[in-house]
């Protein structure tokens, strides 16, 4: 490939309906065309970083390598192209104003007025510059055109695009068209103008994603009808009704823009999609074991919390032949049968009180009752938290639940003290630990050197192992210097352990992660 070459993904009539995947899915066909794709999120909104958003409404924080919290889709772009990302993929508007406001406080800009236009839209530009490693370079825009916030970025990758040529990149613009139940038909009004807006910011797109409800492609007329208004060639739109899975998307850009891809990428190579088609078209008799995972979580109502999570059970499930079924137990109202009525267990992590007293029961029924057990961080200190009560220290707690001197646990670490509500203090992104040799988890990994990520801000007190190992739960991975515990296993169980890490994000469609398929096997074991 000659020239570097950039997509633009943006977002018209509102937000939360698949850019992300749209994006992703465009890269991981580009990729089985042998292009060498690279992804970056830009985010308007004036957050430094997605460490403090609200999990309820923004979905997980995903976590990369290098310690990044970000936006849950960078865990689409990493699962879909099987690429580990860092801080350089992901762009916040809040950085970006503090790195400039930082540098007009040290005197950098000579005497300048400092503007929106052009320096932020200078900094974008520089950030794309800096993170375009791939020969095609995808950008997607978060929130929709039009947006207070992300003018500047519509700005800036419309100067960006005259800058390396327009012939070297591709916008593509994804709408949502409604269905009226009353008049029985699609409505592509509100495609149309936000079509318009992004032209009012000097944009023609190249292609547009069209999101409809429902599994059925609407007729061949809605997208005729926004080609002709938004001036895209037929070639360029991609008609996107709901899939059961997401993995179904890369079949639907290839069917619909493969001959558009062609062009752009200079690459004639037919793409290899064997292992999307498999997970999209699973053979329901062929996928016939059934597996159901209780979830034990605060947020039961907003499944984006834990994407990563549940993506790593469907996938270990999937390699697995079976299905799996996700159990939501509300943490605040668990039960014994709640618990009883599931193959396998799965606690997942969490910040704040609320909802702790039923992850520790959670781990205490496994651990009595021989039932799979995975903790995931927040659920390795509740796994810990009722080993310890179990081995005698009846009150046992985190101090980040209010434990008292003698009862904690799991504690602050040295140097957090008083950090407990600012952003990126805590102990982020990937750390090493080993294994002990014959361990479970040794058994899973199948070797004793791990690197996992990490977002958490309290430890396994060691001062306690005693009581812990007297209540069902050994050690058996710390940190290479082994002062920070890592995973703790029960050795009586025939599937109990925890991990402080955060192992879903580095799970895999086609290559799940050895916890998650650790707990799938357990569990279709237990049935
Ligand atoms: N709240 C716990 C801590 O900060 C666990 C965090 C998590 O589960 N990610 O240590």
């Amino acid at each position: 490939m000659g020239k570097k070459k950039f997509i633009f993904v943006t977002g018209g009539v509102l937000s939360g309906v698949g850019k992300g995947i749209t994006a992703a899915s465009i890269g991981a066909v580009l990729q089985a065309k042998g292009v060498k794709v690279s992804v970056q999120k830009c985010d308007p909104y004036l957050n430094v970083d997605a460490g403090l958003l609200n999990p309820k409404e923004h979905g997980e924080c995903f976590v990369t390598k290098d310690g990044a919290e970000t936006d849950l889709d960078l865990g689409h772009y990493e699962r879909f192209l099987d690429q580990e990302l860092t801080r350089k993929n992901t762009t916040l508007s809040g950085r970006l104003l503090r790195d400039l406001i930082a540098d007009e406080r040290a005197g950098k800009f000579g005497g300048q007025t400092v503007q929106l236009v052009p320096h932020l839209t200078d900094a974008i530009k520089r950030a794309i510059h800096e993170a375009a490693e791939g020969e095609i370079h995808i950008v997607e825009i978060g929130g929709t055109v039009g947006d207070f916030e992300g003018l500047s970025f519509i700005e800036a990758i419309r100067e960006f695009s005259q800058e390396v040529g327009r012939e070297n990149c591709l916008f593509v613009h994804v709408v949502y068209v409604p269905f009226l139940e009353t008049s029985q038909e699609y409505k592509t009004k509100p495609a149309q103008n936000a079509l318009a807006d992004l032209r009012g910011f000097g944009i023609m797109p190249d292609v547009v994603g069209v999101r409809t409800e429902g599994k059925a492609r609407p007729p061949k007329s809605v997208g005729e009808k926004i080609a002709i208004s938004s001036g895209v060639r037929r070639g360029g739109i991609i008609m996107m009704p709901n899939v059961d899975t997401v993995y179904e998307v890369p079949l639907t850009v290839h069917r619909d823009l493969g001959p558009l891809l062609s062009e752009f990428s200079g690459s004639r190579v037919e793409p290899d999609l064997k292992q999307w088609r498999r997970l999209a078209e699973r053979d329901k008799a062929e996928y016939s074991r059934e597996v159901t995972i209780g979830l034990v979580a605060k947020y039961t109502d907003n499944a984006d919390t834990y994407l990563s999570v549940t993506e790593a059970l469907k996938s270990a499930a999937w390699a697995r032949k079976s299905e799996v079924t996700i159990y939501w137990i509300n943490a605040e109202e668990a039960t014994d049968e709640n618990f009883a009525a599931v193959d396998g267990i799965l606690v997942p992590g969490g910040f704040g009180e609320r909802g702790v007293e039923g992850k520790v029961a959670a781990a205490d029924y496994c651990l009595r009752q021989n039932k799979p057990y995975l903790g995931i961080c927040l659920g390795l200190q509740t796994a810990v938290i009722a080993a310890a009560r179990r081995g005698g220290i009846k009150r046992a707690n985190s101090e980040e639940f209010g434990a008292e001197p003698g009862k904690n646990v799991i504690y602050l670490m040295n140097g957090q003290e008083g950090k407990q509500s600012t952003g990126g203090t805590m102990r982020l992104g990937d750390y090493e630990a080993e294994l002990a040799k014959g361990s479970l988890a040794a058994e899973l990994y199948g070797k004793t050197e791990v690197v996992e990520r990490h977002r958490h801000r309290y430890e396994v007190n060691e001062r306690y192992l005693g009581e812990m190992k007297r209540g069902g739960l050994v050690v058996s991975g710390a940190s290479p210097d082994g002062s920070l515990v890592e995973f703790v296993e029960s050795p009586d169980s025939d599937f109990f352990i925890a991990t402080q890490a955060h192992p879903e994000f580095k799970s895999r469609p086609f290559r799940p992660h050895p916890l998650f398929l650790g707990l799938i096997d357990a569990a279709l074991k237990a049935k």
